[in-house]
């Protein structure tokens, strides 16, 4: 069976380059090379994403007599002892030579496909210069380019993607890619809330709701918003909050910041983290001009404070935030499914994919927020996303999970008799 590849450069994608004049050239040789820190954690990702990994690079010093290829392998080599790879394969050519495989020439990636069983229309290319975009697309495949500003002439072909690492690309690389997973099985007859790996969190501001719900041990975690804190008629934040908290017993919990500006986000995130360890403080993924709240989030995370960015709708927001939390204690990303699917648009794929995203960081878990109906519980468990959150009315709904239909139907009809009877209609 045919599998999916990532073909990735070399030098300025895997490695430090050296540069001279503007322009990227290999390490001198293999004591000299320099493996970019986030590379592992990208190639890692890739893996368990299911890609082969296949290594194309330009050593056109080989043919000019400079370098000789002894050193070429040996750089390899030792690029392959850090990094998990497929294989490397090394174009000796310099333009004018009358090869197939000279980047931007497709020929390395072909070779690539050949050897390893590899499907280049479900394939990516990342890398740092024109040759290495105008190659991936020439073999089909889709592209991502890390613009490192060298001074030559950009790609001419478009590519997919533009990304600032090779960390960055292989998130955008598992979240596009998942676009092709397949879509979930059919609902199995029997349903039961035994099975579920996702995390029930309660989602309200009611105390007294909160206190019912927090004796339900399916309940793992509870969320607040103001909105609801509003409808709830709270007027004294701290008093509710210190309050909820002894209630809840030690689960986590999510309190939201109210201000717009970044100092203010930040003295109200330290306060609320304050009042307990389990305190999870929300940061909405901009203010309400829209600029982004990512130095809010990733100071909050060097400082130690549990974040939960919320009111996401885009997986282009999830591989944002998610790199904003590297080093998180803990963090959840909420995106909202519910009112995705409020647009017309089928929350589940994307949902699966940023599922994928948020594990590429430790700590750091998926939360479907806003869901509309009880089924949604059974389809953020089938899609791997981590937490679902869902208001006290949703969570009523517990108790029919399984409910036999026959028994649920003659109980509707019973219901429609007994409300006409009592209104007296006649006809
Ligand atoms: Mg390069």
């Amino acid at each position: 069976m045919t599998r999916p590849a990532v073909f990735l450069d070399r030098d300025g994608v895997l490695n430090e380059p050296v540069v001279r004049d503007g322009r990227p050239h290999p390490p001198a040789d293999a004591s000299a090379l320099i493996v970019y820190e986030e590379a592992a954690e990208a190639v890692r990702a890739l893996r368990e994403a299911g890609f082969a990994l296949v290594v194309v690079t330009n050593q056109p010093d080989v043919a000019r007599g400079t370098t000789p290829r002894a050193v070429v392998d040996a750089i390899n080599a030792r690029l392959r002892e850090q990094l998990p790879l497929d294989d490397v394969l090394v174009c000796p050519h310099d333009d004018g030579d009358r090869c197939d495989c000279r980047k931007p020439l497709p020929g390395l990636m072909t070779r690539g496909a050949r050897l390893h069983d590899i499907d280049l229309a479900r394939s990516y290319l990342v890398g740092d210069r024109w040759r290495d975009v105008e190659a991936g697309a020439a073999a089909g495949c889709r592209t991502v380019f890390i613009d490192r500003s060298w001074a030559e002439r950009p790609p001419s072909t478009m590519p997919t993607a533009r990304a600032a690492s090779v960390l960055e690309a292989a998130r955008w690389i598992i979240a596009d890619s998942g676009s092709t997973m397949q879509q979930l099985d059919a609902s199995p007859e029997t349903v039961s809330l035994d099975a579920l790996r996702v995390k029930l969190f309660a989602d309200g501001a009611d105390l007294d709701g909160i206190a019912k719900l927090a004796a339900n041990p399916r309940i793992a975690g509870f969320t607040t918003n103001p909105t609801l804190m509003r409808k709830a008629g709270i007027t004294d934040y701290e008093t509710f909050g210190r309050r909820a908290l002894e209630i809840v017993g030690g689960r986590p919990l999510s309190y939201e910041v109210f201000a717009d500006d970044a100092a203010e986000m930040l003295r109200q995130a330290r306060k609320l983290a304050g009042w307990g360890d389990n305190v999870y403080v929300k940061i909405p993924v901009s203010d309400t001009q829209g600029n982004r709240t990512d130095d809010v989030v990733r100071e909050l995370t060097r400082d130690g404070i549990k974040v939960n960015v919320t009111a996401l709708m885009t997986e282009a927001q999830v591989v944002r935030v998610v790199d904003t939390l590297q080093g998180t204690r803990g963090a959840y990303v909420s995106v909202f499914a519910g009112r995705v699917a409020d647009t017309g648009r089928d929350p589940v794929p994307m949902m699966k994919r940023s599922a994928t995203v948020c594990e590429t960081v430790p700590n750091v878990e998926l939360i479907w927020a806003s869901p509309r109906e009880l089924l949604n519980v059974f389809q953020a468990d089938a899609a791997g996303v981590h937490v679902i959150t869902a208001t006290h009315d949703i969570l009523a709904k517990l108790e029919l999970v399984g409910k036999d239909l026959d028994e649920y139907s003659l109980d509707t009809v019973k219901m429609f008799h007994c409300d006409a009877a009592g209104a007296g209609f006649t006809l």
